[in-house]
């Protein structure tokens, strides 16, 4: 049976040092999520989100973001990368000597008003400042774009409203636009069409995808979205996180499944799947229950963690 070309290599986001704790309620010691992000850099992931430097008010998981930035042993071959809301986020980020930042835009109007208070116009006037400067200071701004498939306040979000904004991203000087399924809605014909809208305006390689599990179509959302082109993933240790609008569901799409997968498929990640199963089990025991990733119960028996 002859099937779509998928690219032969895939970069795998780490995010679940940063999108993973912050939605753990217990609060993760700074040694453990240190050695958490070393952990998932032996494992050969490329890229790791280790931290948010964000208000600890709001965010109180993320209060200790320099001590953890400044206190991972860090590999010559990965790149780290944390959340930067603000100028003043950006100033600490810098201090903690990150060489790579991301900011979070919202696909959707009433979410960006709720979540941080401000338009979307007004929010990306704002980040136009942070990546300017960033990049004045020789770091790479990675750009998320998130409730791209679903606002678990809006409903549907205008495809047109998607592929604007990422083109709007990519102008300011973002290097790549992580569009996000938030809420976990997507389904892979949608995938398709939007890759395809979106590829039509800017390069596939700046396209990145953050998908959810949260309705069981994570990992068919990635076949969809590698056949049309895209190369660049995120996924969590253990799908750490969970869903901030689902209590008990699941949220960021595992790491583990996500290898698994595209293993099976051929694909060169320089990710060692055992390693990330045993960074996972190092956070499980940590965070009070277990991680919802497939493969990870699979490999475990009748433990979980
Ligand atoms: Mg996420």
């Amino acid at each position: 049976m002859s099937r779509p070309p998928l690219p032969p290599r895939v970069t795998v986001v780490e995010v679940g040092p940063r999108d993973g704790l912050q939605n753990e309620t217990v609060q993760v010691s700074t040694a453990t999520k240190i050695a958490f992000v070393e952990a998932l850099a032996a494992a050969g992931l490329p890229v790791v989100e280790i931290a948010a430097f964000v208000n600890p008010a709001r965010v109180p998981q993320m209060a200790d973001a320099i001590d953890v930035a400044r206190g991972i042993a860090k590999q010559p071959g990965t790149r780290y990368t944390a959340l930067v809301p603000n100028l003043r986020g950006l100033a600490a980020a810098y201090d903690a000597g990150m060489t790579e930042i991301a900011i979070v835009v919202a696909a959707s109007e009433t979410f960006s008003q709720r979540n941080i208070n401000q338009t979307v116009d007004a929010s990306l006037t704002a980040y136009a400042s942070v990546v300017h400067d960033a990049r004045a200071e020789g770091m790479r701004v990675r750009g998320y774009l998130s409730t791209a498939f679903g606002c678990p306040f809006e409903g549907d979000v205008p495809q047109a409203r998607v592929v604007e904004l990422t083109e709007r991203l990519l102008s300011m000087g973002v290097f790549e636009v992580a569009v996000s399924d938030t809420i976990g809605v997507a389904t892979p014909g949608e995938v398709a069409d939007m890759v395809e809208a979106m590829s039509a305006r800017v390069p596939v390689g700046a396209i990145a995808l953050h998908l959810h599990d949260t309705r069981g179509t994570a990992l068919a959302n990635v076949l969809a979205a590698l056949e049309a082109g895209v190369s660049t993933f995120d996924a969590s240790a253990g799908g750490l996180g969970g869903c901030p609008f689902a209590p008990g569901a699941a949220g960021n799409l595992s790491t583990e499944d996500l290898i698994y997968m595209l293993q099976g498929l051929g694909i060169e990640t320089g990710v060692d799947l055992d390693a990330v199963v045993r960074a996972s089990r190092l956070i499980a025991a940590s965070i009070g229950h277990p991680l919802p990733s497939r493969y990870l119960k699979a490999v475990s028996g009748s433990d979980p963690r």
